[in-house]
Parts: structure tokens; sequence; C-alpha cells
């Protein structure tokens, strides 16, 4: 199955929630590959690249992004994740091979990241970035989303995000669900809704028995004419780095440190692994450049 990742977003029960969508397979088996990710890797990184998608159809304006973040003092240590208003994802883990002997341990993403925080940040071209941020709590990456939206945002979520793997640690399927209650919903409706979700299968299970977005919103969630859902736009791995990138961070760097570089230096792209050669020449240039400008 090589369908295209996609972003879905939607309106159900007369107006009452909102609903976000993401099928993420092949973007999760990009990061899963780009750095070699363990499991449990694979589930951290893959639920936050997909929540990161759906956060993204709440950004405002191109040049925009927003970033999902994991802190813990655990082994496990952490991720960060980025999605642009193009759908545009990258992310990496910050201990990328971290692994369990025992199976189960290697699906409890959060439990190994120990005491620690999630922290959102979304930023808009040309204006201060807002940052919101909240400490761990028991439960996955999905139950922590809740958290944060239910804490930092006083908005009332329910998050179902899935990554199946197979035995070679392979992704077979990825994907995430998130519905929030709008001011006026009707509290009956909500809590119905909200006891249908906790009986709902995981979305990656059924993602893999080949069942679409709509499809397993109309049969677990809503009925047909309750809810309407659009495809939104789709979604990638794609890591927006480059050599002028790279250039700008060594001039930010200033003369003294470039003078202890001049035998050449290879920074390395921490979302894509791609690495950017610059020559004892090259910085020799960039300090003459900053030299100019004095
Ligand atoms: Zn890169």
């Amino acid at each position: 199955m090589n369908k295209q990742d996609m972003l879905y977003r939607g309106m159900a029960m007369d107006g009452q929630f909102r609903v976000f969508a993401a099928q993420s397979t092949q973007t999760v088996q990009t990061a899963r590959d780009l750095h070699g990710l363990s499991p449990i890797n694979t589930f951290l990184l893959g639920k936050m690249l997909t929540a990161a998608a759906m956060l993204s159809l709440d950004l405002k304006g191109p040049g925009s992004e927003v970033s999902l973040r994991l802190d813990g003092d655990g082994e496990l240590r952490g991720a960060l994740v980025m999605c642009n208003d193009l759908g545009d994802l990258r992310g990496y883990a910050f201990a990328p091979s971290v692994f369990f002997e025992e199976a189960a341990e290697n699906f409890l993403s959060v439990k190994h990241l120990g005491s620690g925080s999630m922290t959102v940040i979304r930023s808009v071209a040309g204006k201060q970035p807002t940052m919101g941020h909240t400490a761990l709590v028991e439960g996955e990456v999905a139950q922590n989303l809740a958290h944060y939206f239910e804490q930092s945002e006083q908005i009332p979520t329910a998050v179902n995000l899935g990554v199946l793997i197979d035995k070679e640690a392979r992704v077979r399927a990825a994907g995430g669900l998130l519905i929030q209650q709008l001011p006026q919903a009707d509290p009956a409706r909500a809590e119905l809704l909200i006891s249908r979700l906790a009986s709902t299968p995981n979305i990656s299970d059924l993602m893999d028995m080949g069942l679409g977005i709509p499809q397993f919103l109309k049969r677990f969630l809503f009925t047909e004419n309750d809810f309407s859902l659009e495809e939104a736009h789709p979604i990638q791995y794609k890591c927006n780095c480059s050599r002028e990138r790279f250039e700008r961070g060594l001039r930010l760097l200033g003369k003294e440190e470039l003078s202890q570089m001049l035998d050449g230096v290879k920074p390395q792209c921490h979302f894509c692994n791609a690495s950017y050669h610059f020559t004892g020449k090259d910085i020799a240039g960039l300090i003459a450049s900053l030299e100019r400008k004095e």
C-alpha cells in the first residue's frame, strides 16, 4: 500500500466538534529509515510526527511552523518534531537507538522518558512565537497531548495516535485522530463521543486492515450524516536544510570561534543527516566577509 500520506479536517455533530486526522505511514517509515530508529523510537517519533501534522492544520499563513518537543530525564530522553503549513515534517529522537530486551517495554515510550515536559511552539513568519508547556503525565504521546490541550489551551481534546510495526520494525501503518470539543458543544453529546472513543480500536491496526480514515470515523465514532471530513493536503517527511542555512549558522558563531575551524568543518543536519562540508578556505572566506562588515 503506497498511498500518499494525507491530512484531513472536518466537523462533527452539527459543528460541536472539530476533527483532525492524519494518515502518516510513509512519513514515519522515512523517519525510521533516515535515523535508524529502534522500535521504541519509531513509536515515539512516529506518534509525535503524526501529532505535529495534525497541529499544523491550525497554523496561519505561509512560513508558519509548529514544533512539538518531549523532554525527559529517563533513558529515552525525548524527541523534537516540526511541521510547517505545507505539511513538510521533520524530526529527530534524542536517543535513537535505545532498545529494551523485554518486547512489551518497547511500546511504552513515554514511560521511558521519565519525568519531564511537553512543549508546543507555534511560529508565524515575522511574529513572536507562542509557546505552551505541560509536565508529562502517565500514558503515551496521545494522553500527553490531550493533557496539554486541557491544561495549556483549555480545549477538551481527545487524541488517538497509532504506529504499527512488523517483526523487522518496518512501519505497517501510522495515523492519528484529534477531536476537539467546541464551546457550544452539548455535554451529553460530548460524553457519548468520549465513551465511543474509549472503545475504539487503535487507529493504526484498522488502517493496516485497509480501512481509510473516513471509513474509520464513520464506522466507530459518528454516523454517516453527522460528520464531514475533507482532505486538507498531503504530508511528507521533508527537511528544509541547505548549505546557505548552515553558512548563516557559522557566521553567527563569530570570528573568534570560526578561527578555530580553519581545518574545515562538516556540520550535519539533525533532522535528515545531510552533511555540508566547509573547507578551511570556505571558513577563511566567512571570516574575511565578517571583517569587511566591521
Ligand atoms: Zn536537513
